[in-house]
């Protein structure tokens, strides 16, 4: 027996028990988000050996199953921001027509299908090794050294081990089980839903002509629903109908099991309700229908890594603010006049080697992750992670000690945009 219940009643007791290493890697990417597909397909394209663990049967995290499919401007007032990866991934779309305009700066929405596949396929082309269907749940840590990763699977649970580990699971699980310093917030969780079958030129034109009234609807909605957060709708595809419902629920504990089961369960309640008040009242919306809602439930944060450098509000609502160690530029979805330089030490834990992280955790305070957590910066600061990773594995060199010049450079060779 491995597990007998414990002398308090409530606990349970474990035996010691060697744990099978199922693999053994240069760069562990631990989480297929936005932010781990880009650090995996940065250090995959470097040479280096590179396995994604990823708890789900897909790519793209939040922005594929969270149906998170709106993509904000990749750059600001002409300059260019986001390049890289997260650029190719979005061009990639448009040219095959599963991403399209918004109409607001170049912001565009696409069909989250696409992204799963384009994720997938890059990651191939750059020789990733992807393993599906395995939940991390402990580090692997050696005195100040993370070495790898445990995680279980339905054939048990096994290990994974590393030169070095990328936290990309965009709640810093890596990095706390490691013993790093963290801080850590909520914010509203929601769970996203498509719509179709809307006639969006009705509706568009009841929203012109009669905007109070549409927006009496949608006030109507939100009380009768009590959606504690956000409730609103954007048009995906005109022509087809298709409607994107993004939402919070409310501000809850996003590591707590018990309160993203309510949350994903009352969702789904109060999208069947929203959408029978749609049908009724709100023009062109008479024959919609419910096309999915998210596999994965919308957690928009939880912890930030406590980092080399740690971003402040004030760095990241400058117009143009510069570091020496930028590794990467990133912008503001909510106002245009915004860019920034993502220092390398963002990544970097202030205390444990052999890791690094990227994405909605990175090392930021509460204000400055609003602008940094969104899918193009969570591409930028992956691609940076996963380079650095392979940069570090290849020199046999922490990252903390990777000469910065040799990090700017291969970034620089990838297409990354840098503000000169
Ligand atoms: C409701 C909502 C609306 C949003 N709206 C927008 C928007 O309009 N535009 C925008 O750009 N951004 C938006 N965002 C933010 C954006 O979607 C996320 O912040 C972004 O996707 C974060 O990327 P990430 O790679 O850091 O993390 P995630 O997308 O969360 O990816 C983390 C990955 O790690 C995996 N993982 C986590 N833990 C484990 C584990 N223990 N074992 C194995 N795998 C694990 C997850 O399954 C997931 O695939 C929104 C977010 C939410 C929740």
């Amino acid at each position: 027996m491995r597990f007998a219940p414990g002398g308090s009643g409530n606990t349970v007791g474990a035996e010691a028990r060697e744990i099978p290493v199922m693999l053994e890697t240069d760069v562990l990417v631990c989480g297929g988000g936005p932010a781990g597909t880009a650090a995996a397909i940065a250090a995959g394209r470097l040479g280096a050996r590179v396995t994604i663990i990823e708890r789900y049967n897909h790519l793209g995290g939040l922005a594929t199953g969270g149906l998170v499919i709106a993509l904000p401007s990749l750059a600001d007032q002409g300059r260019p921001i986001v390049a890289g990866i997260g650029l190719q991934m979005r061009d990639a779309m448009i040219e095959t027509g599963e991403a399209v305009m918004r109409g607001r700066a170049d912001s565009c929405y696409f069909d989250p299908e696409a992204l799963k596949y384009l994720s997938l396929k890059l990651c191939l082309e750059a020789g990733v090794d992807i393993l599906h269907h395995a939940w991390l749940s402990d580090a692997i840590v050696e005195g100040q050294t993370v070495r790898g990763a445990v995680f279980e699977t339905k054939a048990g649970t096994a290990a994974a081990l590393a030169n070095l580990v990328v936290d990309a699971t965009g709640d810093g699980d890596i990095f706390a089980w490691a013993g790093c310093g963290f801080e850590r917030s909520d914010q509203s969780i929601g769970l996203d839903f498509r719509i179709g079958g809307v006639d969006v030129a009705k509706w568009q034109t009841a929203r012109e002509n009669t905007p109070d009234e549409c927006a009496d609807i949608m006030h109507d909605i939100h009380q009768l629903c009590d959606w504690g957060g956000p409730f609103e709708l954007g048009a995906v595809l005109t022509a087809e109908g298709v409607v994107w419902g993004n939402n919070g629920l409310r501000v809850a504990d996003a590591l707590d099991p018990r309160e993203l089961s309510k949350i994903d369960i009352q969702a789904r309640l109060k999208i069947r309700k929203a959408l029978e008040l749609l049908r009724k009242r709100m023009p062109g919306f008479a024959n919609a229908w419910l096309i999915d809602t998210a596999s994965q439930v919308g957690v928009r944060r939880s912890r930030r890594l406590a980092g080399v450098y740690t971003f402040t509000q004030d760095d990241v609502a400058q117009h143009d603010f510069r570091h020496p160690q930028v590794v990467g530029r990133g912008n503001d979805f909510r106002r245009e006049g915004i860019a920034y330089d993502i220092p390398y030490g963002v990544l970097v834990p202030q205390e444990m080697d052999g890791l690094l992280t990227c994405g909605r955790c990175v090392s930021c305070d509460d204000e400055a992750l609003e602008p940094v957590r969104v899918i193009q910066v969570c591409w930028v600061t992956g691609q940076a992670a996963g380079t650095a990773a392979a940069l570090a594995a290849q020199a046999g060199v922490s990252p903390r000690d990777l000469p910065i010049a040799d990090l700017q450079e291969t970034l620089r060779g990838q297409g990354v945009a840098f503000a000169d």
